[in-house]
């Protein structure tokens, strides 16, 4: 397995992430760090969950680590690179991990998004600040307002593009890449590349890589243990966890119909409150036992692959493979109910 140091990564960029926890690169990470070390664009294909972040943001503060400087005056902390996201969600998300990615190297970092008062983010951005993490409405509101200067950013990075052109921030965009210095480094993220999303990559990205972490890869917010039990005793160890860690709402995957009826059965002889759906109940006996779930009545649904399509439950928080799926990609789909969107 690839270390983060393996990939070219800075001493103390090491050491912070060393301090976060992240044990080793994600697949997006270990293609995507070495590229843009070297100053390469790209155009990476991942979604929230991959890495896509640090992927893109460790590379560009190792990148301006000789312009690191402890100095007061705010002539040496101007804007060098510009990270755009569609929401203020997203943006306070990647400027909080820049952040923690910077402690142990004098870079500064800010967020401006739309929504607040523009006059508290002014005075910090007076201060001078290297790593300016945005929304695209707000940021020319800035530059309309002459707070910021964008002349010297070397690094543009767009996240999520194509919810910014969901969004209607397309004439936006095209207005802040006019106003950047033409010299310099771009990545752009997108999870799905429609035309519109093509003609800008073409348009903003020089000659870039295109990297693509396999869409059936499971999200790095997924925790995932494995129990090794005797098949007999399977039943009673799953009990046992759901009763002794207190466990609720929990998504149980079984291999056939006959076996999500049982299980269902029996978690509800152990007192588990229980119920089943699979390909022989009706519909609306799935939609009525999904409502009960989603509601926290039932404590657990035991379902079967096709019964479970479509189960989309916001902050599902357990997903158990009690018997195991026949291939990799059911495994991926069953895990992937639960760590959506970055949870
Ligand atoms: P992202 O896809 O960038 O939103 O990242 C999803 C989550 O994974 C964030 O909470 C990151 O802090 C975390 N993360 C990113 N890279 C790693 C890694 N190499 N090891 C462990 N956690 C990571």
């Amino acid at each position: 397995m690839t270390t983060f140091a393996e990939l070219g990564l800075a001493p103390d960029i090491l050491r912070a992430l060393d301090e976060m926890g992240y044990a080793s690169p994600t697949p997006i990470q270990e293609q995507v760090i070495p590229l843009a070390l070297q100053g390469g664009d790209i155009l990476g294909a991942a979604q929230t969950g991959t890495g896509k972040t640090a992927a893109f943001a460790l590379p560009l503060i190792q990148r301006l680590l000789p312009f690191a400087n402890t100095g007061t005056s705010p002539a040496k902390h101007p804007i060098r690179a510009l990270i755009l996201t569609p929401t203020r969600e997203l943006a306070i998300q990647v400027e909080e991990s820049v952040k923690a990615y910077c402690k142990h190297v004098p870079l500064r970092s800010l967020v401006v998004y739309g929504g607040v008062n523009i006059n508290t983010q002014i005075p910090i951005l007076k201060t001078g600040i290297e790593i300016l993490v945005a929304t695209p409405g707000r940021l020319l509101d800035h530059v309309q307002n002459k707070t910021l200067m964008l002349t010297q950013v070397n690094t543009l990075v767009l996240d999520e593009a194509d919810r910014m052109l969901d969004m209607g921030f397309m004439p936006d965009l095209k207005r802040i890449v006019a106003l950047l210095p033409a010299q310099r480094v771009n990545m752009m993220f997108s999870a799905t590349f429609p035309e519109e999303i093509r003609k800008l990559a073409d348009s903003i990205l020089n000659n870039p890589a295109f990297i693509e972490v396999a869409r059936n890869a499971t999200a790095v917010t997924i925790t995932q243990v494995m129990h090794p039990v005797h098949h007999e005793r399977k039943r009673q160890l799953l009990a046992h966890l759901i009763k002794s860690r207190d466990l609720s709402q929990v998504l149980v995957f079984t291999g056939t119909k006959l076996g999500c009826n049982r299980l269902a059965n029996e978690l509800n002889k152990a007192g588990i409150h229980a119920d089943a759906i699979h390909g022989d109940k009706t519909q609306q006996e799935r939609i009525k036992a999904l409502d009960a779930f989603k509601a926290g009545t039932i404590r657990v649904l035991v379902a079967t692959d096709v019964a479970a399509r479509g189960i989309d439950i916001e902050a599902l928080p357990f997903v158990v493979n009690y018997d195991l799926p026949h291939n990799a990609e059911d495994y991926v789909h069953r895990i992937g109910r639960t760590g959506r969107a970055g949870a």
